[in-house]
């Protein structure tokens, strides 16, 4: 198996069948403080912080540029408070 890093997508060859993968992420943003440790983490500037704020007050981490997204996973790992869940999306 291969994976190539290239721009904002990752490819995977396995058995001879090359898949291009794409990232997403899903943050719990009633558990998000705003803090904004994962934006400025994000190698893709894929996460903005919102305007809008949640039960607690805070604002919250969102994908302001989804398509950006490789799935690198630094955003999930720089958080302090765990809540970034990243998918990878076959496309
Ligand atoms: S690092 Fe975690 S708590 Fe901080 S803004 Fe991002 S998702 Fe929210
Ligand atoms: S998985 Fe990587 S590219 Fe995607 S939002 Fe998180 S840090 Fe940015």
């Amino acid at each position: 198996m291969w994976i190539v890093f290239q721009e904002d997508l990752i490819f995977i060859t396995l058995n001879n069948i090359i898949m291009a993968l794409k990232g997403a992420i899903v943050v719990d943003t009633e558990k998000c403080k705003g803090c904004g440790i994962c934006e400025s983490n994000c190698p893709t500037k894929t996460i903005g912080i919102s305007t809008e704020v949640n039960g607690k007050g805070y604002p919250f981490a969102y994908m302001a540029n989804p398509d950006a997204c490789t799935g690198c996973t630094n955003c999930a790992t720089v958080c302090p408070d765990s809540v970034i869940t990243v998918y990878r999306v076959k496309i």
